[in-house]
């Protein structure tokens, strides 16, 4: 069994529909499950539902208005009549999103927007299913909530491994074509759950490791994983094959690759994790697997920008010791900042730190209370796995370097751009 993935960049429109089909064709239909998410950009636009529900705002209506034509004009490219049972399901589900919005009573931000955004995955999924059955491609489409079973900490719900692989082996048919939603499961009492934004892959490692799959193949609009982003870094090289470890640790220090909660189940079961371009389902793309780290053996780019690198030192110059940094991670957790990278000598400590939540001016006040506090803003950490001196010059080229860590594998550099 082998599990799909296709992202809302892959369903977008009608084009991105229609190809779909074409990978299927390229493949084979025998003895796998898809997994979708929501249409091009429609998560974003039930969200913004949310907030004008929550509002009570009038634009409501027009907002519903908006995400029904987006689908209808995708229903009215893929099938020419009317009545075809595609519009009859899309429509089902939005009324369904209507009357929830009606009836609810709940004042739980959380729980409205689980019961809310899983419309575009109910709809892309119906659309896309009944699209295949249009050209031949029979299949059956599962609704993701009664398979993926989750306590109820709605928008990041918690897997119960148990349940869902009882219910995963009870409902999928083998030897079939399956199609269902990414990102969506139910809790206890029924209610609909979500895994968290761009949830959908994290679902496809679900189903492979209930299933004990062969594989998972995410289909995407890129010929795989890179040694670096292109839009920041100039000639980028596809990598062929990486190991759980490497994409785990290039994760790690920032890249979009694909996010551990997806590789650990993976992992477990050593189910190897096919990216490949769903416009060109010839090529190889990159595997995700077991064994050798990296195949190229080739430098790998990450930069994080907009971080500030901190440095203290004790007021009285004394060593700066496991209990002065001890308060400083503290109150670093405290205040919900991330660390990038730490560096200490006998009378300094140095740390790159995330300002996502606006809280490190805070945490300086703070700080200086008790330590000599200085601080650069705005600086960028450039990591490079298995550098090569070629590699750090040219991230080192034009730039101010304020700090360097070096390990058998990675480089960091903490710079001013
Ligand atoms: N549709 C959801 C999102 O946009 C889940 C996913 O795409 O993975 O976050
Ligand atoms: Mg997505």
């Amino acid at each position: 069994m082998q599990v799909f993935k296709f992202g809302g960049a892959s369903v977008k429109d009608a084009a991105g529909v229609r190809n779909v089909a074409k990978v299927l064709q390229f493949t084979g239909v025998e003895d796998k499950i898809i997994v979708i998410s929501a249409m091009g950009k429609i998560t974003n636009a039930l969200e913004e539902v949310i907030t004008l529900y929550v509002e009570k705002s009038p634009k409501l209506k027009d907002k519903i208005k908006q995400i029904k034509d987006y689908h209808y004009a995708i229903l009215d490219q893929l099938f020419n009549e009317p009545q075809h049972p595609a519009y009859t399901k899309t429509n089902y589900f939005l009324d369904e999103l209507e009357i929830f919005l009606e009836r609810n009573k709940s004042p739980n931000y959380d729980y409205v927007y689980d019961q809310v955004v899983c419309f575009g995955e109910l709809i892309s999924t119906s659309i896309v299913s009944q699209y295949l059955k249009s050209q031949g491609i029979l299949n059956t489409w599962l609704d993701g909530r009664s398979l993926i079973d989750t306590d109820d900490t709605y928008r990041d719900a918690k897997v119960n491994w148990e349940r869902t692989q009882t219910k995963i082996n009870a409902h999928v048919e083998r030897n079939e074509l399956c199609i269902t939603q990414g990102f969506i499961g139910s809790d206890e009492n029924n209610f609909t759950t979500t895994l968290g934004r761009e949830g959908s892959d994290y679902t496809a490692a679900i189903f492979a490791y209930c299933l004990n799959a062969e594989a998972v193949y995410i289909w995407k609009d890129v010929p795989g994983v890179l040694n670096g982003d292109p839009n920041v870094f100039e000639d980028t090289q596809l990598l062929h094959k990486i190991s759980y470890e490497e994409a785990i640790e290039l994760a790690f220090y920032g890249a979009s690759v694909i996010h551990p909660k997806t590789l650990q189940p993976l992992q477990k079961k050593e189910i190897p994790l096919h990216v490949k371009s769903f416009q060109n389902p010839e090529n190889k793309g990159t595997v995700v697997a077991k064994g050798q780290l990296i195949e190229p053996l080739i430098p790998c780019y990450i930069v994080q920008k907009n971080l500030v690198l901190l440095s203290l030192s004790a007021i009285d110059f004394s060593f700066f010791v496991e209990e002065n940094i001890s308060e400083v991670f503290a109150l670093l957790h405290k205040h919900q900042i991330k660390v990038d990278l730490i560096q200490n000598s006998a009378i300094s400590f140095s740390v790159c730190v995330d300002n996502k939540f606006n809280n490190v001016g805070k945490l300086i006040e703070i700080l200086k209370a008790k330590f000599k506090v200085t601080y650069n803003k705005g600086v960028s950490l450039y990591t490079v796995r298995h550098f090569d001196q070629k590699a750090i010059q040219k991230i080192e080229k034009n730039k101010q370097v304020l700090l360097k860590q070096l390990t058998r594998e990675t480089i960091q550099l903490v710079v001013k751009e």
